[in-house]
């Protein structure tokens, strides 16, 4: 599903910053540079395209986009001279100091249309240091006109230079009723409730794996994740079971049960619909040492992926991790 279908929707976990955007629009003290933090799959984007399409509409109305003018238009068509995207140019990529550079040539040109330019870079954490670097200078001197919105749900990983020149808006994550309800609504027949664990709460991402299929994947991890906690297989053919799973969602996926494990461990009372089930009956039995010790070693996994890693060695390693986390 394209964002363009949803320009409209106005989700219930946005309010709270949308308000806060509105009210810079009213008031006519928008930032010049908004950074639109937030966990993967929250609608950051979406965000980030209304509050586009609302200042560069000729006749908004109601704190939406009219959809029908000739700026509108431009906008649907991916052709609206003021409104500048910035993407990595390949999947999994950087973006380089030439888009940048690029831009700043643009900067230095009046809008062509509108009374505003708006620069949208995402993934922000993806400008490689260069990039960064060149960005900053724009951004201490951005011009008049000139708004730019920064995506990211890393933001750790934006230099603070950066950061410190922006506002930041963190977009929370729906409730899992929210996420739920807006997901029942797309996918009527599917299993809603496992989606959005794989997912890890996020709506827009668990629309994105529906499409993929991988919710088999997710079964099939945590079916091993059952067998080697109670010694039923072992990590080295384990390992070689899950061969085709994505690296990233072994990672992704088993970082959330490590943690849901541990905020179990403090609080037994705690929401456990999202607890990988085949866990549940295991889970008094842990070391709690030992899961923090796991949940170091995925959080390092995390920061290697992309980078050549052994990916078996990585996968064994965390395998016999886990098949060792109850107490000697
Ligand atoms: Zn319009």
């Amino acid at each position: 599903m394209s964002h363009t279908a949803l320009i409209n929707e106005q989700l219930p976990w946005h309010s709270a910053c949308q308000e806060q955007l509105y009210s810079y629009i009213d008031n006519e003290r928008i930032p010049h540079a908004l950074i639109l933090s937030g966990q993967e799959g929250v609608g950051k984007l979406l965000l980030a395209q209304q509050i586009s399409h609302l200042l560069l509409c000729d006749s908004p109305n109601d704190r939406q986009a009219c959809g029908l003018c000739y700026a509108c238009k431009l906008i649907e068509a991916e052709t609206h001279p003021d409104l500048i995207v910035i993407n990595p140019e390949e999947e999994g990529k950087t973006i380089s100091i030439d888009r940048i550079r690029s831009l700043e040539q643009t900067l230095t040109l009046k809008p062509h249309y509108a009374k505003q330019r708006i620069v949208l870079i995402n993934p922000a954490h993806k400008l490689n240091r260069n990039a960064a670097n060149a960005l900053l200078k724009t951004l201490e001197e951005p011009g008049e006109n000139n708004l730019f919105l920064l995506i990211t749900d890393q933001l750790e990983s934006l230099p603070a230079t950066i950061c410190s020149r922006c506002q930041t808006i963190l977009v929370p994550k729906p409730t899992r009723n929210d996420a739920c309800n807006w997901l029942k609504l797309r996918l009527p027949n599917k299993d809603i409730s496992r989606l959005i664990s794989i997912a890890s709460g996020s709506p827009f991402k668990a629309l994105e794996l529906s499409e993929s299929g991988v919710e088999k994947d997710y079964e099939l991890l945590e079916s091993i994740w059952a067998e080697l906690v109670t010694g039923k297989t072992d990590p080295v053919i384990a390992t070689s079971k899950i061969e085709k799973v994505h690296l990233q969602h072994i990672i992704e996926w088993t970082t959330r049960w490590v943690i849901q494990l541990i905020q179990v461990q403090f609080d037994p009372d705690k929401d456990q619909r999202e607890i990988n089930a085949s866990l549940k009956d295991s889970q008094g039995e842990l070391d709690l040492r030992k899961l923090f010790s796991l949940l170091d070693q995925l959080l390092q996994a995390k920061k290697l992926l992309g980078s050549s890693v052994n990916r078996q060695l990585m996968v064994e390693a965390i395998f016999i991790s886990w098949s060792n986390i109850k107490p000697n």
